[in-house]
Protein backbone atom coordinates (compact mmCIF):
# COMPACT_ATOMS: atom_id res chain seq x y z
CA UNK A 1 0.00 0.00 0.00
CA UNK A 2 1.02 3.38 -0.78
CA UNK A 3 2.65 5.75 1.80
CA UNK A 4 0.09 7.57 3.11
CA UNK A 5 0.50 11.32 4.57
CA UNK A 6 -1.79 13.70 6.61
CA UNK A 7 -4.91 12.58 8.03
CA UNK A 8 -6.80 9.30 7.21
CA UNK A 9 -10.62 9.81 6.34
CA UNK A 10 -12.75 7.18 8.73
CA UNK A 11 -16.32 8.38 6.84
CA UNK A 12 -17.50 4.81 7.82
CA UNK A 13 -21.09 5.64 9.44
CA UNK A 14 -19.46 4.23 12.67
CA UNK A 15 -17.05 4.56 15.00
CA UNK A 16 -16.58 8.15 13.77
CA UNK A 17 -14.04 10.02 14.40
CA UNK A 18 -13.11 11.07 17.60
CA UNK A 19 -12.40 15.32 18.58
CA UNK A 20 -8.93 15.55 19.96
CA UNK A 21 -10.59 17.20 22.68
CA UNK A 22 -12.67 13.75 23.39
CA UNK A 23 -9.01 12.07 23.57
CA UNK A 24 -7.33 14.76 25.50
CA UNK A 25 -10.44 14.19 27.84
CA UNK A 26 -9.55 10.61 28.36
CA UNK A 27 -5.79 11.09 28.66
CA UNK A 28 -5.92 11.28 32.48
CA UNK A 29 -4.95 8.57 35.30
CA UNK A 30 -8.33 6.14 36.41
CA UNK A 31 -9.73 7.62 39.67
CA UNK A 32 -11.03 5.04 42.47
CA UNK A 33 -14.69 4.31 41.26
CA UNK A 34 -15.57 4.26 44.90
CA UNK A 35 -15.00 7.39 45.40
CA UNK A 36 -16.83 10.77 45.40
CA UNK A 37 -15.23 11.82 42.65
CA UNK A 38 -16.20 9.42 40.55
CA UNK A 39 -19.61 10.09 42.29
CA UNK A 40 -19.90 13.38 40.64
CA UNK A 41 -18.78 11.99 36.80
CA UNK A 42 -21.04 9.09 37.17
CA UNK A 43 -24.30 11.70 37.97
CA UNK A 44 -22.88 14.08 35.61
CA UNK A 45 -22.67 11.85 32.64
CA UNK A 46 -26.39 10.32 33.46
CA UNK A 47 -27.95 13.60 33.26
CA UNK A 48 -26.00 14.86 30.57
CA UNK A 49 -27.62 11.14 28.44
CA UNK A 50 -30.97 12.43 29.73
CA UNK A 51 -30.93 15.23 27.73
CA UNK A 52 -29.29 13.62 25.00
CA UNK A 53 -31.97 11.25 24.88
CA UNK A 54 -34.59 13.63 25.77
CA UNK A 55 -35.68 11.85 28.75
CA UNK A 56 -36.63 12.91 32.29
CA UNK A 57 -36.56 8.68 33.27
CA UNK A 58 -34.10 6.29 33.86
CA UNK A 59 -30.64 6.19 31.79
CA UNK A 60 -28.54 3.22 31.98
CA UNK A 61 -24.65 2.76 31.08
CA UNK A 62 -22.77 -0.25 29.82
CA UNK A 63 -19.21 -0.51 29.52
CA UNK A 64 -20.02 -2.84 26.18
CA UNK A 65 -20.62 -2.57 22.58
CA UNK A 66 -24.07 -1.60 21.27
CA UNK A 67 -24.79 -5.00 20.77
CA UNK A 68 -24.69 -5.57 24.75
CA UNK A 69 -27.29 -2.31 25.12
CA UNK A 70 -29.75 -4.73 22.53
CA UNK A 71 -29.38 -7.50 24.66
CA UNK A 72 -30.04 -5.39 27.57
CA UNK A 73 -33.57 -4.24 26.21
CA UNK A 74 -34.55 -7.36 25.47
CA UNK A 75 -33.84 -9.28 28.93
CA UNK A 76 -34.64 -6.72 31.43
CA UNK A 77 -38.31 -6.79 29.93
CA UNK A 78 -39.37 -9.92 28.36
CA UNK A 79 -39.84 -13.49 29.22
CA UNK A 80 -38.69 -17.09 27.13
CA UNK A 81 -41.78 -17.12 24.11
CA UNK A 82 -42.51 -14.19 24.17
CA UNK A 83 -43.73 -12.72 20.64
CA UNK A 84 -41.88 -9.67 19.35
CA UNK A 85 -42.37 -7.66 16.63
CA UNK A 86 -39.24 -6.68 14.14
CA UNK A 87 -38.83 -5.55 10.64
CA UNK A 88 -36.38 -6.27 8.16
CA UNK A 89 -35.35 -2.76 7.53
CA UNK A 90 -31.73 -4.26 6.41
CA UNK A 91 -28.83 -5.70 8.32
CA UNK A 92 -29.00 -4.33 11.44
CA UNK A 93 -32.63 -5.28 12.46
CA UNK A 94 -31.53 -8.80 11.28
CA UNK A 95 -29.15 -9.10 13.64
CA UNK A 96 -31.62 -8.16 16.52
CA UNK A 97 -34.05 -10.55 15.38
CA UNK A 98 -31.07 -13.19 15.46
CA UNK A 99 -30.11 -12.19 18.94
CA UNK A 100 -33.95 -12.25 19.92
CA UNK A 101 -34.52 -15.86 18.40
CA UNK A 102 -30.99 -16.88 20.33
CA UNK A 103 -32.19 -15.55 23.45
CA UNK A 104 -35.40 -17.54 23.15
CA UNK A 105 -37.94 -15.12 22.47
CA UNK A 106 -40.50 -16.05 19.18
CA UNK A 107 -39.48 -13.00 16.77
CA UNK A 108 -41.99 -12.16 13.87
CA UNK A 109 -39.69 -10.86 11.09
CA UNK A 110 -41.86 -8.63 8.90
CA UNK A 111 -39.99 -8.98 5.45
CA UNK A 112 -38.72 -5.29 3.78
CA UNK A 113 -36.96 -4.87 1.18
CA UNK A 114 -33.75 -2.89 2.83
CA UNK A 115 -34.76 0.34 0.73
CA UNK A 116 -37.67 1.85 2.87
CA UNK A 117 -38.58 1.94 7.24
CA UNK A 118 -40.74 0.71 9.11
CA UNK A 119 -44.29 1.32 7.68
CA UNK A 120 -46.36 2.76 10.38
CA UNK A 121 -49.64 1.39 9.02
CA UNK A 122 -48.40 -2.21 8.87
CA UNK A 123 -47.65 -1.70 12.70
CA UNK A 124 -51.10 -1.06 12.81
CA UNK A 125 -52.39 -3.59 10.84
CA UNK A 126 -50.21 -5.84 12.80
CA UNK A 127 -51.58 -5.03 16.38
CA UNK A 128 -54.66 -5.10 15.53
CA UNK A 129 -55.19 -8.58 14.29
CA UNK A 130 -53.45 -9.61 17.38
CA UNK A 131 -56.26 -9.09 19.53
CA UNK A 132 -55.11 -11.56 22.52
CA UNK A 133 -52.25 -9.36 22.74
CA UNK A 134 -49.42 -11.92 22.48
CA UNK A 135 -46.64 -9.36 20.84
CA UNK A 136 -45.25 -8.08 23.79
CA UNK A 137 -42.87 -5.93 22.08
CA UNK A 138 -42.37 -4.09 18.85
CA UNK A 139 -38.64 -3.58 18.34
CA UNK A 140 -37.76 -1.03 15.67
CA UNK A 141 -34.25 0.28 14.40
CA UNK A 142 -34.51 4.28 14.49
CA UNK A 143 -31.70 4.44 11.96
CA UNK A 144 -30.52 1.44 9.56
CA UNK A 145 -27.05 2.30 9.73
CA UNK A 146 -26.82 -0.49 6.55
CA UNK A 147 -29.30 1.22 4.15
CA UNK A 148 -29.31 5.03 5.16
CA UNK A 149 -32.88 4.80 6.31
CA UNK A 150 -34.64 6.42 9.19
CA UNK A 151 -37.69 4.90 10.47
CA UNK A 152 -40.58 7.55 11.86
CA UNK A 153 -40.72 6.28 15.31
CA UNK A 154 -43.05 8.95 16.59
CA UNK A 155 -45.53 7.64 13.48
CA UNK A 156 -45.00 3.77 15.09
CA UNK A 157 -45.88 5.27 18.14
CA UNK A 158 -49.06 6.63 16.84
CA UNK A 159 -49.81 2.98 15.17
CA UNK A 160 -49.22 1.39 18.48
CA UNK A 161 -51.83 3.81 20.63
CA UNK A 162 -54.19 3.75 17.62
CA UNK A 163 -54.44 -0.19 17.44
CA UNK A 164 -55.12 0.22 21.62
CA UNK A 165 -52.04 -2.30 21.88
CA UNK A 166 -50.28 -2.83 25.37
CA UNK A 167 -46.52 -3.76 23.61
CA UNK A 168 -43.12 -2.01 24.48
CA UNK A 169 -41.83 -0.23 22.01
CA UNK A 170 -38.21 -0.96 21.56
CA UNK A 171 -35.58 1.54 19.60
CA UNK A 172 -32.07 0.85 18.07
CA UNK A 173 -30.62 4.53 17.86
CA UNK A 174 -27.08 3.29 17.69
CA UNK A 175 -26.61 5.61 14.90
CA UNK A 176 -29.27 8.26 14.86
CA UNK A 177 -28.33 9.70 18.67
CA UNK A 178 -26.85 13.02 19.07
CA UNK A 179 -27.26 13.06 14.73
CA UNK A 180 -30.49 13.05 14.05
CA UNK A 181 -33.96 14.29 16.20
CA UNK A 182 -34.88 11.74 18.59
CA UNK A 183 -37.62 12.14 21.77
CA UNK A 184 -37.59 8.94 23.97
CA UNK A 185 -40.02 10.90 25.83
CA UNK A 186 -42.49 12.73 23.31
CA UNK A 187 -42.48 9.60 21.70
CA UNK A 188 -43.31 7.53 24.22
CA UNK A 189 -40.45 4.57 23.48
CA UNK A 190 -39.84 2.18 26.42
CA UNK A 191 -36.53 1.17 25.91
CA UNK A 192 -34.20 3.28 23.45
CA UNK A 193 -30.45 1.11 22.88
CA UNK A 194 -27.59 3.69 22.02
CA UNK A 195 -23.98 2.88 21.58
CA UNK A 196 -21.09 5.85 22.37
CA UNK A 197 -19.13 5.44 18.76
CA UNK A 198 -21.34 7.35 16.46
CA UNK A 199 -22.91 10.18 17.15
CA UNK A 200 -21.28 10.57 20.46
CA UNK A 201 -18.16 11.13 18.91
CA UNK A 202 -16.63 8.78 21.60
CA UNK A 203 -14.15 5.45 20.91
CA UNK A 204 -16.22 2.19 21.22
CA UNK A 205 -16.99 0.92 24.48
CA UNK A 206 -20.15 2.32 26.12
CA UNK A 207 -23.72 1.88 25.05
CA UNK A 208 -27.00 2.99 26.51
CA UNK A 209 -30.50 1.99 27.55
CA UNK A 210 -33.18 4.31 28.25
CA UNK A 211 -36.12 3.10 30.25
CA UNK A 212 -39.25 4.44 31.01
CA UNK A 213 -41.43 3.49 33.84
CA UNK A 214 -43.50 1.00 31.97
CA UNK A 215 -40.67 -0.60 31.18
CA UNK A 216 -39.13 -0.65 34.40
CA UNK A 217 -41.99 -2.33 35.60
CA UNK A 218 -41.93 -4.87 32.81
CA UNK A 219 -38.36 -6.16 34.49
CA UNK A 220 -40.28 -6.72 37.56
CA UNK A 221 -41.84 -9.88 36.11
CA UNK A 222 -39.66 -10.77 33.16
CA UNK A 223 -38.27 -14.09 33.43
CA UNK A 224 -35.42 -13.91 30.54
CA UNK A 225 -31.88 -14.70 32.42
CA UNK A 226 -30.19 -11.73 33.06
CA UNK A 227 -26.82 -11.23 35.64
CA UNK A 228 -24.79 -8.21 33.73
CA UNK A 229 -27.32 -6.47 32.57
CA UNK A 230 -29.66 -6.53 35.13
CA UNK A 231 -31.21 -2.65 35.19
CA UNK A 232 -32.39 -3.36 39.41
CA UNK A 233 -28.48 -3.93 39.84
CA UNK A 234 -27.58 -0.56 38.53
CA UNK A 235 -30.70 1.67 39.65
CA UNK A 236 -29.19 1.47 43.23
CA UNK A 237 -25.83 2.82 42.52
CA UNK A 238 -26.33 4.99 39.77
CA UNK A 239 -28.83 7.15 41.71
CA UNK A 240 -25.46 8.33 43.79
CA UNK A 241 -23.02 8.52 40.89
CA UNK A 242 -21.96 4.79 41.08
CA UNK A 243 -21.97 1.62 39.27
CA UNK A 244 -22.48 -1.66 40.60
CA UNK A 245 -18.96 -3.12 38.43
CA UNK A 246 -15.92 -1.38 37.52
CA UNK A 247 -17.51 1.71 35.21
CA UNK A 248 -14.85 2.12 32.17
CA UNK A 249 -13.81 5.53 33.40
CA UNK A 250 -12.07 7.10 31.29
CA UNK A 251 -14.51 6.56 28.67
CA UNK A 252 -16.82 8.37 30.76
CA UNK A 253 -13.92 11.34 30.80
CA UNK A 254 -14.81 11.39 27.10
CA UNK A 255 -18.16 11.22 27.44
CA UNK A 256 -18.32 14.33 29.81
CA UNK A 257 -16.78 16.22 27.13
CA UNK A 258 -18.59 15.09 24.61
CA UNK A 259 -21.52 15.97 26.30
CA UNK A 260 -20.24 19.55 26.46
CA UNK A 261 -19.97 20.12 23.02
CA UNK A 262 -23.04 18.41 22.01
CA UNK A 263 -25.44 20.06 24.72
CA UNK A 264 -23.34 23.17 26.39
CA UNK A 265 -21.75 24.36 22.81
CA UNK A 266 -23.44 23.36 19.48
CA UNK A 267 -26.44 22.60 21.06
CA UNK A 268 -28.84 19.79 20.15
CA UNK A 269 -30.88 21.33 17.89
CA UNK A 270 -27.63 22.87 15.88
CA UNK A 271 -26.11 19.56 16.18
CA UNK A 272 -29.49 18.11 14.10
CA UNK A 273 -29.69 20.57 11.79
CA UNK A 274 -26.14 20.45 10.67
CA UNK A 275 -26.41 16.53 9.72
CA UNK A 276 -29.61 17.06 7.92
CA UNK A 277 -27.33 19.88 5.99
CA UNK A 278 -24.52 17.45 5.42
CA UNK A 279 -26.62 14.90 4.13
CA UNK A 280 -28.93 17.10 1.69
CA UNK A 281 -25.32 18.35 0.23
CA UNK A 282 -24.27 14.20 -0.57
CA UNK A 283 -27.53 13.46 -1.88
CA UNK A 284 -27.07 16.63 -4.16
CA UNK A 285 -23.81 15.23 -5.13
CA UNK A 286 -24.82 11.50 -5.74
CA UNK A 287 -27.29 13.23 -7.76
CA UNK A 288 -25.23 15.02 -9.98
CA UNK A 289 -22.89 11.81 -10.28
CA UNK A 290 -26.06 10.61 -12.32
CA UNK A 291 -25.80 7.41 -9.13
CA UNK A 292 -28.88 6.11 -6.89
CA UNK A 293 -29.65 6.37 -3.63
CA UNK A 294 -30.61 3.33 -1.74
CA UNK A 295 -33.43 4.79 0.64
CA UNK A 296 -36.55 5.02 -1.61
CA UNK A 297 -38.51 7.05 0.19
CA UNK A 298 -38.05 11.11 0.31
CA UNK A 299 -39.00 11.56 4.14
CA UNK A 300 -37.00 8.63 5.28
CA UNK A 301 -33.89 9.47 4.01
CA UNK A 302 -31.11 9.18 7.02
CA UNK A 303 -28.59 12.35 7.97
CA UNK A 304 -26.17 10.38 9.54
CA UNK A 305 -25.23 8.20 6.26
CA UNK A 306 -25.48 8.55 2.97
CA UNK A 307 -25.98 4.79 1.38
CA UNK A 308 -25.12 4.49 -2.70
CA UNK A 309 -25.75 2.10 -5.46
CA UNK A 310 -23.60 1.22 -7.63
CA UNK A 311 -23.86 0.96 -11.33
CA UNK A 312 -24.42 -2.54 -12.90
CA UNK A 313 -21.83 -4.52 -12.99
CA UNK A 314 -19.42 -2.71 -11.12
CA UNK A 315 -18.26 -3.66 -7.42
CA UNK A 316 -18.11 -1.00 -4.23
CA UNK A 317 -15.72 -2.96 -2.31
CA UNK A 318 -13.44 -2.71 -5.75
CA UNK A 319 -14.27 1.30 -5.78
CA UNK A 320 -14.18 1.15 -1.80
CA UNK A 321 -10.20 -0.38 -2.08
CA UNK A 322 -9.40 2.52 -4.65
CA UNK A 323 -10.56 5.15 -2.51
CA UNK A 324 -8.48 3.62 0.43
CA UNK A 325 -5.48 2.73 -1.33
CA UNK A 326 -5.16 6.23 -3.27
CA UNK A 327 -6.72 8.80 -0.92
CA UNK A 328 -6.71 6.76 2.19
CA UNK A 329 -10.23 7.48 3.09
CA UNK A 330 -12.63 4.70 4.51
CA UNK A 331 -16.11 4.15 3.32
CA UNK A 332 -18.52 2.00 4.49
CA UNK A 333 -18.81 -1.48 2.76
CA UNK A 334 -22.45 -3.06 1.92
CA UNK A 335 -23.15 -5.77 4.39
CA UNK A 336 -24.99 -9.00 3.73
CA UNK A 337 -27.09 -8.37 0.98
CA UNK A 338 -25.97 -5.69 -0.33
CA UNK A 339 -22.49 -6.73 -0.38
CA UNK A 340 -20.14 -5.08 -3.29
CA UNK A 341 -23.28 -3.13 -4.59
CA UNK A 342 -23.35 -0.10 -2.26
CA UNK A 343 -20.78 2.04 -0.55
CA UNK A 344 -21.95 4.27 2.71
CA UNK A 345 -20.92 7.55 3.10
CA UNK A 346 -20.91 8.61 6.84
CA UNK A 347 -21.35 11.60 7.37
CA UNK A 348 -22.15 11.97 11.51
CA UNK A 349 -20.40 12.95 14.54
CA UNK A 350 -17.17 15.41 14.52
CA UNK A 351 -17.65 16.88 11.04
CA UNK A 352 -17.71 20.26 8.98
CA UNK A 353 -18.32 21.39 5.46
CA UNK A 354 -14.95 20.84 4.71
CA UNK A 355 -14.26 17.44 5.52
CA UNK A 356 -17.47 16.67 3.52
CA UNK A 357 -16.15 18.62 0.99
CA UNK A 358 -12.83 16.60 1.31
CA UNK A 359 -15.07 13.35 1.49
CA UNK A 360 -16.96 13.74 -1.37
CA UNK A 361 -13.89 14.51 -3.61
CA UNK A 362 -12.27 11.47 -2.38
CA UNK A 363 -15.86 9.79 -3.85
CA UNK A 364 -15.56 12.04 -6.76
CA UNK A 365 -12.06 10.99 -7.48
CA UNK A 366 -12.31 7.36 -6.70
CA UNK A 367 -15.19 6.90 -8.82
CA UNK A 368 -12.95 8.28 -11.95
CA UNK A 369 -9.59 6.06 -11.05
CA UNK A 370 -11.93 3.19 -10.46
CA UNK A 371 -13.39 3.71 -13.94
CA UNK A 372 -17.19 3.74 -12.81
CA UNK A 373 -19.29 5.52 -15.11
CA UNK A 374 -20.66 8.78 -13.41
CA UNK A 375 -20.80 12.94 -14.56
CA UNK A 376 -18.79 14.75 -12.82
CA UNK A 377 -19.67 17.85 -10.72
CA UNK A 378 -21.11 16.17 -7.69
CA UNK A 379 -19.02 18.00 -5.63
CA UNK A 380 -19.49 21.25 -6.98
CA UNK A 381 -23.30 20.16 -6.41
CA UNK A 382 -22.54 19.79 -3.04
CA UNK A 383 -20.52 22.48 -2.70
CA UNK A 384 -23.13 25.11 -4.55
CA UNK A 385 -25.43 24.01 -1.24
CA UNK A 386 -22.95 24.43 1.17
CA UNK A 387 -22.06 28.15 0.72
CA UNK A 388 -25.56 28.99 -0.44
CA UNK A 389 -27.00 27.87 2.73
CA UNK A 390 -25.90 30.11 4.95
CA UNK A 391 -28.37 30.80 7.63
CA UNK A 392 -28.00 27.16 8.50
CA UNK A 393 -24.12 27.27 8.52
CA UNK A 394 -23.80 29.71 11.60
CA UNK A 395 -25.09 28.28 14.26
CA UNK A 396 -27.20 29.46 16.97
CA UNK A 397 -25.56 29.70 20.53
CA UNK A 398 -27.40 27.39 22.74
CA UNK A 399 -29.34 29.21 25.65
CA UNK A 400 -27.54 27.92 28.62
CA UNK A 401 -29.50 25.51 30.58
CA UNK A 402 -31.30 24.61 27.15
C1 LIG B 1 -23.35 0.07 14.86
C2 LIG B 1 -24.73 -0.44 15.04
C3 LIG B 1 -25.03 -1.56 15.81
C4 LIG B 1 -23.96 -2.43 16.44
O1 LIG B 1 -23.32 -1.80 17.48
P1 LIG B 1 -21.97 -2.41 18.06
O2 LIG B 1 -21.42 -1.31 18.89
O3 LIG B 1 -21.12 -2.79 16.89
O4 LIG B 1 -22.33 -3.60 18.88
C5 LIG B 1 -26.36 -1.91 15.98
N1 LIG B 1 -27.36 -1.20 15.41
C6 LIG B 1 -27.10 -0.13 14.64
C7 LIG B 1 -28.24 0.61 14.03
C8 LIG B 1 -25.79 0.28 14.43
O5 LIG B 1 -25.55 1.34 13.65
Amino acid sequence: MALHTGRHFLQIPGPTNVPDRVLRAMDYPTMDHRGQEFADLGAEVLAGMQRVFQTEGTVVIYPASGTGAWEAALVNTLSPGDKVLMFETGHFATLWMKMADSLGLDAEFVPGDWRRGVDPALVEEKLRADTAHAVKAVCVVHNETSTGVTSRIGEVRKAIDAAGHPALLLVDTISSLASIDYRHDAWGVDVTVSGSQKGLMLPPGLSFNAVSDKALAASKTAKLTRSYWDWNDMLGPNAKGFFPYTPATNLLYGLREALTMLLEEEGLENVFARHDRHAEASRRAVRAWGLELLCQEPREYSSSLTAVLMPEGHDADALRQVILERFDMSLGAGLTKLAGKVFRIGHLGAFNDLMLAGTLAGVEMGLSAAGVPHKAGGVLAAMDYLSGAEEAAAPKMAAAGD
